[in-house]
């Protein structure tokens, strides 16, 4: 199986780069990934504001996808995760949604092992893995890699995780994919900021998506659930969009007039949050696949 090394890496995602990889579709291969910090934070006492970092979550890339081309849907099995030893934490002031309530600057390493987070001597969490980062070229221009949007990118998106399966629009022949920034776990919202950061390896598929109409929007795949992503302003703005698109496709599946597409929407998809701290927020709207088995007809 091929493995794609961290050391090439794109710090903005943009057609403008040229391929680091390529891959083929239906043929498994390795990513390895920095954290976040590009693995500079390894002890407690470097603090997130003395230690030098030009740019945040270096994303692994980019990977030219051969025989995909602009106007497809590329699916991306996620079907494994494996982390690096330990995980880190910062805090500073300002940071997270409650960052005036933060007085003091520090870092927290943690132990990842086991399948557990060693958060302190008395508490043990269990991992909870997932992709933070991890897109394609944008239809225009450069997209930094601490950003969400059509392309996906900062998504933090718990569900982007082992078994799953992402789906993104194509913009531009071969996809040009990246990805990094794992959490060892992270809550919906990532309210302070920051997942359990680690560098580690990730084993992908690539598949070309077959139907009619093309998605536009990233839309994440588990056994029971299909998760439109969205991205916005404000959770207002991101929802009016994944909104948009979940009752295009269930009209669109079921012949449905929209108020009864709208209809459907509201007796039984949920708005659900993925990060409110990125430079614009992401929900997903959950549509039961018993509602919609196929979003891509
Ligand atoms: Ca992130
Ligand atoms: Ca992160």
């Amino acid at each position: 199986m091929q493995r794609l090394q961290k050391e090439k890496f794109i710090t903005r995602f943009s057609a403008e780069h040229n391929p680091a990889y390529s891959v083929g579709l239906d043929e498994p291969f390795r990513v390895e990934t920095y954290d976040c910090y590009g693995g500079k934070i390894t002890d407690p006492r470097q603090l997130r504001t003395e230690v030098d970092i030009p740019f945040i979550n270096p994303a692994t890339g980019p990977i030219y996808i051969e025989g995909l081309q602009k106007g497809d849907t590329l699916c991306v099995e996620i079907q494994d995760i494996q982390f690096n030893e330990t995980g880190v934490m910062v805090l500073y002031p300002g940071m997270g949604a409650l960052g005036e309530e933060v007085k003091k600057t520090d870092t927290r390493i943690v132990q990842v092992r086991d399948g557990k987070i060693w958060f302190n001597s008395r508490l043990q969490l269990p991992t909870r893995p997932m992709i933070g980062v991890i897109g394609v070229a944008p239809a225009e221009g450069a997209v930094l890699c601490e950003t969400p949007g059509d392309h996906g990118g900062n998504m933090d998106t718990k569900w982007i995780t082992i078994g799953s399966k992402l789906y993104l629009p194509v913009f531009h022949d071969g996809g040009l994919l990246a990805l990094g920034d794992l959490h060892a776990s992270m809550g919906d919202g990532e309210l302070d900021g920051s997942g359990v950061e680690i560098g580690g390896l990730v084993t992908l598929c690539a598949t070309k998506q077959a139907g009619n109409s093309p998605i536009r929007t990233p839309v994440v795949e588990t056994s029971s659930t299909w998760y439109i992503i969205a991205s916005g302003k404000s959770i207002e703005a991101a929802a009016k969009k994944g909104m948009k698109t979940a009752v295009e496709r269930l009209a669109m599946f079921h012949h449905l007039s929209f108020n009864d597409a709208y209809r459907l929407l509201s007796a039984t998809c949920g708005l659900e949050i993925c990060q409110i701290v990125n430079p614009l927020v992401t929900v997903r709207i959950a549509v039961p696949k018993e509602v919609l088995p196929n979003p891509f007809s």
